[in-house]
């Protein structure tokens, strides 16, 4: 069973048992404003090798590597002046950068899945005062089982991965909800290789120029987030419903009218107000009740493609898609 750790009433514990775990090359349950992530020290081949193994996670899909600050990840990666500029206006937060990797590093082609990039991100609040006292970069990907929905609690990180992990730091429900957004400057042009916490507009308004996403399924290298069937719950998943059935669990947004709500087997709110924010924060937790029914399909009402929404449909679309 894993050791639970509240950060707000023991930040200093926290950070000392914590850095103590980060030493022994063991992975650990980590709050970010994201999600939260299995965290361990990205330098140390066994440790990442535990990440791997505790998620069930393909290791041809690279690791985000998590920095205390922009000076910090400088040491680490080769920032070109865009994303210099993106990473002094957006971090701490929900920002992936993908840059040319520093030879001799020091960060393990493992968690770089052997690529001569790194992702790199900066997290707000506790993580990063972490990355600070523990001094090496920690390698996260999200706290679940690969290809099972995020975990945005200390009890979902439990739940899922409490009988493969020894600690668990807890700071309540992450604020965000959703994963970073992941963009990668290539010759000039500024390319969304995953949408997430930061609509693309705001990383378009402070570039000057638009970001080009891809058409089609991205190369797994370069996005496996991206494979077809990812974030799925135990129950089918259904989009865009403006009915319910009485065997399904109605997921809504905003105030739709529904045919036949009355009989759903529950019915839940991402936001009444319709509030994409909002939404993102309680989708995967949302996910898990609903899930958690035993309803035999997931309903969800439409949700807008702009802002937050992009990253929400993206999550959507993958738990909607054939399971493997
Ligand atoms: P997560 O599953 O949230 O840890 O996100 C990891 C994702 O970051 C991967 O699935 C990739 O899409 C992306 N990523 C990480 N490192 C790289 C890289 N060097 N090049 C391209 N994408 C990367
Ligand atoms: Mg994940």
């Amino acid at each position: 069973m894993a050791r639970h750790i509240d950060i707000l009433e023991h930040p200093q514990t926290a950070i000392e048992v914590a850095s103590a775990t980060l030493a022994e090359g063991l992975p650990i349950g980590l709050p970010t404003e994201t999600v939260y992530g299995l965290a361990a020290d990205a330098t140390n081949p066994a440790a990442i090798t535990r990440i791997y193994e505790t998620k069930g996670r393909p290791r041809f899909n690279p690791l985000i590597c998590h920095m205390s600050d922009l000076a910090m990840a400088e040491r680490y990666a080769i920032f070109d002046p865009i994303s210099r500029k993106l990473a002094e206006a957006f971090w701490p937060g929900p920002l992936t950068l993908v840059l040319p990797l520093r030879p001799e590093s020091g960060i393990h082609p493992l968690a770089t899945a052997g690529l001569d990039t790194v992702g790199i991100r900066v997290p707000q609040g506790f993580a990063g005062e972490l990355i600070r006292a523990f001094g090496k970069p920690l390698a996260a990907p999200s706290a679940n089982t690969s290809g099972k929905i995020s975990a945005t609690s200390a009890d979902h990180v439990d739940d899922d991965l409490g009988e493969r992990i020894t600690l668990i730091l807890d700071a309540g429900a992450s604020v965000v909800g959703v994963e970073s957004t992941i963009v990668k400057v290539e010759d000039g042009e500024l390319r969304l290789l995953r949408p997430g916490g930061l609509a693309a507009r705001e990383i378009e308004r402070v570039a000057g120029k638009a970001v080009k996403r891809k058409r089609g399924a991205a190369p797994a290298i370069e996005a496996p987030g991206m494979l077809a069937s990812h974030y799925a719950p135990g129950a089918a998943v259904r989009l865009d419903a403006t009915d319910v059935s009485p065997d399904e669990a109605l997921i809504r947004f905003g105030t739709p009218e529904i045919a036949g709500i009355g009989n759903a087997v529950a019915v839940l709110d991402l936001s009444p107000s319709g509030d994409l924010s909002e939404a993102a924060a309680n989708l995967f937790d949302f996910m898990k009740r609903a899930d958690a029914t035993g309803a035999v399909t997931i309903a969800f009402s439409h949700i807008p493609d702009e802002g937050l929404g992009e990253a929400i449909n993206d999550r959507l679309r993958r738990a909607a898609a054939p399971r493997a």
